[in-house]
């Protein structure tokens, strides 16, 4: 049996008259940028986040860029982080010469380690940017606290987040992205709400960052022809919008099947002593974007999986401080023991919501034949 790490092509052919439609009135009417569904998206996701502005974009990459543009980040301010993210995470501070400035992970949650921001502080500090990894938030209380005790701003990388919400010790849920002063999710066709292309969505509740994002996305222009900033092109196709208004019309059952998938792990995989299963922590509610897990062994594992056809992911196999990129930061091997460590034991099994417990089925029983060799 083979099982695909991810597909979209299920969903698509479950819908492909609505999905069909969504895009030849896209053709039909020319609009190709900034047609109605562009910003009928950014309605549809200001309700459904409770954000008080979207703005969409072209990708999660240039969301965070534009929202570190936005916020101000500049010459040598320190950004402090997660190394165990995307690049995309990090390098929208790099691009700025701002400095990214990393803090370890916890190793239950694979996030930021809140517990470790402090010590981090300094008088350049500007901002802190957590990043809400595979199913669930960083601890958002915690961070708001130490942002508003040091007087610095929140950016939330939601990429991998949309939908996935914080209770906190107040227990009123707040969207991923909603809490600090902005926050992005990114549309890539392998995330929670996917389109059939790039695309990313910027939220937030300030008023004048949302302002100067909208200018950013169109080169900084106030009105055509009128520069007020050096910006970016970046907008959201209005064909992409168009496939993400049909999807988000269907995520609460898309997240729903993603937490029954979780589910089906759990029930086959909780009592073997070789992998480590995700567990979640804080008052919030998850969302299954990955499966990942800690497993020994992992790229024989992972090796074996690949032989029986069973896709896999590595998320993430070299931390940030290690990359040659990021070289001039100076980080060496063993800075973030936490991260280097999961960096070797992490493997995401396949999750989406039309995966079927049959090859569910088979993922965990190829994965005990392996351990029982
Ligand atoms: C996917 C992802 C991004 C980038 O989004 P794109 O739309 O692919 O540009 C950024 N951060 C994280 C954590 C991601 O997973």
């Amino acid at each position: 049996m083979k099982v695909n790490f991810f597909t979209p092509t299920r969903e698509y052919l479950e819908k492909k008259d609505e999905f069909n439609k969504a895009i030849s009135d896209v053709l039909e009417s020319g609009n190709f940028i900034f047609g109605s569904q562009v910003s009928e998206l950014e309605e549809e996701i200001k309700k459904y986040t409770g954000a008080k502005h979207a703005v969409a974009v072209a990708s999660g990459t240039d969301a965070l860029l534009i929202s570190s543009h936005a916020l101000g980040f500049k010459d040598g301010d320190e950004i402090i982080t997660s190394p165990f993210t995307f690049l995309a995470s990090t390098s929208c501070i790099a691009k700025l010469n701002a400095k990214p400035v990393f803090v370890d992970i916890d190793e239950n949650t694979f996030n930021l380690d809140a517990d470790k921001i402090e010590e981090r502080i300094t008088s350049k500090t500007k901002s802190i940017l957590p990043i809400h990894l595979f199913s669930q938030m960083a601890d958002m209380d915690k961070i708001m606290d130490i942002a508003s005790k040091h007087n610095l701003t929140v950016l939330e990388d939601a990429a991998e987040a949309f939908g996935m919400q914080w209770g906190g010790s107040i227990n009123k849920f707040r969207h991923s992205g909603t809490i600090g002063d902005i926050g992005i999710y990114s549309f890539f066709p392998t995330k929670t709400l996917g389109g059939y292309g790039d695309g990313g969505m910027i939220v937030t509740n300030n008023d004048t960052l949302a302002e100067t994002a909208r200018m950013l996305r169109v080169h900084g222009a106030s009105k055509k022809y009128h520069y007020d900033y050096i910006g970016y092109n970046s907008r959201l196709d209005s064909i992409q919008a168009a496939v993400l208004l049909v999807k988000l019309k269907y995520i609460d059952n898309a997240i729903e099947h993603r937490q029954k998938v979780a589910n089906w792990y759990k029930d086959r995989l909780s009592d073997l002593e070789y992998i480590k299963l995700p567990t979640i922590k804080g008052n919030q509610k998850p969302v299954f974007y990955a499966f990942n897990t800690l497993v020994e062994k992992r790229d024989e594992l992972n090796n074996y999986l690949k032989e029986n056809e069973i896709g896999t992911s590595i998320y993430y196999p070299i931390p940030l401080h290690l990359q040659k990129c990021f070289n001039y930061l100076g980080y060496k091997k063993g800075d973030f023991p936490v991260a280097e460590k999961l960096s070797n034991k992490a493997l995401a099994l396949p999750i989406y919501p039309e995966i079927t417990e049959n090859e569910v089925d088979f993922v965990c029983e190829t994965i005990r034949k392996f351990y029982s060799k």
